[in-house]
């Protein structure tokens, strides 16, 4: 792996680590030759996923915008890159075993959302449906704090799993 400092190919792991879901490896590095530190992630290679946008285009499903997306949406909310990272491990786990080659790319949207409302990540979740749901006016915004009061409504303890999944798709998919 080549130090993005100085591009020596030769470093050293301090530490490895499985991230939440399982779903990967995270390894923290240094550089043999600069000392310079810096994270790689080891994950299995899916079959790629199509996303088919709005518009009709196709092209393959890009992780890394949905972390982007997730990145913007939780700013200032304290939630570390690991844990993101994490999320969209599970995102991406789910579209595989849902999806097989195929997705909408609302779904990946609803799927983030759904998330985002599971971890209680309430901010989050608006800044992130105002982006993908292109909030025009304040009207939209209100709306979706009102879906969300659906969330709260279903009370949460661990065995109650089922009844939230289902209160946030409804939150969700509602009109
Ligand atoms: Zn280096």
């Amino acid at each position: 792996m080549q130090c993005p400092s100085c591009q020596h190919t030769e470093s050293r792991v301090l530490e490895s680590r499985s991230t939440e879901a399982g779903q990967s490896i995270r390894r923290r590095r240094e550089c043999l030759n600069c000392k310079h530190r810096f994270t790689t992630y080891e994950r299995i290679e899916f079959v790629p996923i199509v996303v088919i946008k709005r518009n009709g285009r196709r092209e393959s499903f890009d992780r890394s915008k949905v972390l982007r997306g997730l990145t913007r949406a939780c700013e200032k909310t304290g939630i570390d890159i690991q844990q993101l990272e994490s999320w969209v491990d599970e995102i991406e786990a789910q579209l595989h075993h849902e999806a097989g080659r195929e997705v909408k790319s609302d779904r990946i949207g609803e799927l983030v959302l759904q998330h985002l409302c599971r971890e209680n990540q309430e901010v989050a979740y608006v800044r992130f449906a105002s982006v993908y749901r292109q909030f025009t006016s304040i009207e939209d915004f209100i709306e979706t704090l009102q879906q969300l009061q659906l969330e709260r409504n279903a009370d949460w303890y661990p065995e109650n799993q089922d009844n939230l999944d289902e209160a946030c798709s409804t939150a969700i998919t509602s009109p």
